[in-house]
């Protein structure tokens, strides 16, 4: 994997979904395909194998924040709530291109996991390695095609080292196809030591979040919003299937009165359901898990498709693989509280927000070549 004509550091962040996927297809533990893919990547000549479920704790303790800021704060702006997600850029490019100005003041502003994975390793690891941010290439192995569009956005572009936090972006069926064309079986490869991004932590095994094979917003979100507003402990998330499985609902009440409205929305067909509730002013949730791909991101368009075992019957066994990973909540993450105090100087601090923000850019429409009158 040698960066043309340049000497780089090859550094590779593979999302937990992808894994699952590679693991169902090599019959594999979720743990010994990121140690056997580890192995697989360093043969190519990678320099580190990072997991980003290590990025998506930061990418979840910002929404979490975000979403108490503004619930807070929704007397002063109408806009504030909904809280819409933004970790897939499926959703957010018909988000920007199709309702701009009227969802773009909705989106949670949190950085997807790949692009705070981005901003760690061009901008925190480069600083460990002593190295500028453009003598690091990075790749990414995602779920589906429209993170290559994400990693592309002019926001994860740094202008002063000419260089993008995500250097380039290869699905999971690519990875497959890699190993197709080495002539190499995952399952046959002897496990490499997963790389820690944080020097004072050593990674010996994938984690992972609870709430789903989508990054688990929802989940998360709302536990921390019920117990930062309302100090209730939940102990369990109830999740209330409306029109389909796709379509779920969450509620924190008391008293009979509804103290927190929470909803996932997957795929386009209820993404269009929400966003006609919010064009009619009748969207009663405060926080929506939107996903562009049905049963979201182990879904993904990327992830790998069998060609003898039915969708439905695949789907449920990476389900199970993704399952089987231990979780933790991104606060006990091992070396996220280090980062926030030495990396980014502080909770909500300025670099906090420079480098796990970003913003949304509603892409006008370009006239009607019929409209032109000669
Ligand atoms: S829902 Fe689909 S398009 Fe969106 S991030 Fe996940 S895999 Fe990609």
């Amino acid at each position: 994997m040698a960066v043309p004509g340049q000497q780089r550091l090859v550094v590779i962040s593979v999302s937990p979904q992808s894994r699952a996927s590679l693991a169902a297809r090599f019959q594999l533990n979720p743990t010994d395909t990121a140690r056997k893919l580890t192995a697989f990547f360093k043969k190519l000549g990678a320099h580190y194998v990072f997991d980003t479920a290590f990025s998506r704790s930061f990418s979840l303790l910002e929404s979490q924040r975000e979403f108490v800021r503004r619930f807070r704060g929704q007397a002063d702006s109408k806009q504030a709530l909904p809280v819409l997600t933004s970790a897939c850029p499926g959703w957010i490019c018909y988000a920007e291109k199709t309702h701009g100005s009227l969802i773009i003041p909705h989106l949670s502003t949190a950085r997807s996991p790949q692009q705070v994975m981005g901003s760690l390793v061009k901008d925190f690891f480069a600083q460990q390695q002593r190295l500028s941010a453009d003598k690091i290439y990075h790749v990414t192995v995602m779920p589906c095609y429209d993170k290559k569009l994400e990693a592309s956005r002019p926001d994860f572009f740094s202008q002063e080292h000419q260089t993008r936090d995500v250097d380039c972006v290869i699905t999971t069926g690519e990875v497959f196809k890699l190993l197709h064309e080495e002539g190499v079986s995952l399952s046959a490869l002897e496990p490499a030591p997963l790389d820690s991004l944080c020097s004072s932590t050593s990674a010996q095994e994938p984690t992972s979040h609870r709430g789903g094979g989508s990054g688990g917003y929802l989940e998360h979100v709302f536990r921390h919003a019920a117990w930062e507003l309302f100090g209730v402990h939940v102990t369990e998330v109830t999740y209330r299937p409306l029109r389909n499985k796709d379509f779920q609902e969450v509620t924190l009440e008391r008293e009979g009165r509804v103290l927190l409205h929470f909803a996932m929305a997957y795929g386009f067909r209820n993404i269009q359901n929400l966003v006609q509730k919010l064009k009619r002013g009748r969207c009663p949730y405060h926080y929506v898990e939107v996903m562009a791909c049905p049963a979201g991101c182990l879904n993904g368009g990327g992830q790998l498709k069998a060609p003898d075992t039915a969708g439905k019957e695949l789907l449920q066994d990476v389900e199970r693989l993704y399952g089987m990973v231990r979780t933790e909540a991104p606060e006990d993450t091992p070396g996220v509280r280090e980062l926030y105090g030495r990396w980014l100087q502080g909770e909500g601090s300025e670099r906090a927000s420079r480098l796990l923000h970003t913003s949304y850019h509603a892409v006008e429409k370009a006239s009607s070549n019929l409209s032109i009158r000669w």
